[in-house]
């Protein structure tokens, strides 16, 4: 998008207005204002490092250029896989959808391992983990993609798969988190 089509949609923006006759850019324009102050300073750094986005489907990494620090586990992602705020903080789609389907403390264990350095290839530190032993390599990352354990509930599966998917931006991610239900509920009969 250029500048010409963002101030395009602004300008459409500009002559809304809210049920009580405020126009929604009084409502807009302070939130982008914080925003266009803050960013460069937080973001700029991020950028220097040229990195790439560290979220990741399954297996499949995102590789778009990281524009921002997740304040929660550090890692680098792009402007598609934050939620923003006005301070130009972000939390990856990885952290908040580990905070929305939290639902015991386990849960908090499995966050600290995410929020470890990304590394290159497998998980070595999930992988190793004594709490996938005996539990064959597909059924493994079946759980990771979901983000949970084999000693969770069927409820709490079942809860991640939903908060997952409902987070899920296209169809390879979505049949990901399907194949990986799936299998897990299989193994479970
Ligand atoms: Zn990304
Ligand atoms: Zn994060």
């Amino acid at each position: 998008m250029d500048l010409g089509q963002i101030l395009q949609q602004a300008a459409h923006a500009a002559q809304a207005f809210t049920p009580n006759s405020t126009p929604v850019v009084e409502l807009i324009a302070p939130w982008v204002r914080s925003l266009t102050l803050s960013a460069p300073a937080r973001w700029l750094p991020v950028l220097a490092e040229h990195a790439a986005c560290a979220h990741k489907a399954g297996t499949r990494r995102c590789g778009a250029r990281a524009v921002v620090a997740c304040v929660a586990c550090g890692r680098r992602i792009c402007l598609s896989h934050a939620l923003v705020g006005a301070d130009a903080n972000g939390v990856c789609h990885d952290c908040v959808t580990d905070v929305a389907s939290r639902k015991s403390p386990r849960q908090v264990e499995r966050k600290e391992l995410r929020a470890e350095p990304v590394r290159p290839k497998a998980e070595p530190a999930r992988r190793g983990s004594a709490a996938f032993e005996g539990i064959e390599p597909a059924l493994q990352s079946a759980y990771e993609t979901l983000g949970c354990m084999p000693s969770d509930t069927d409820d709490e599966v079942e809860h991640a798969y939903n908060v997952r998917m409902k987070f899920a931006t296209n169809k390879a991610d979505k049949a990901l988190l399907v194949k990986s239900f799936e299998r897990i509920a299989k193994s479970r009969v």
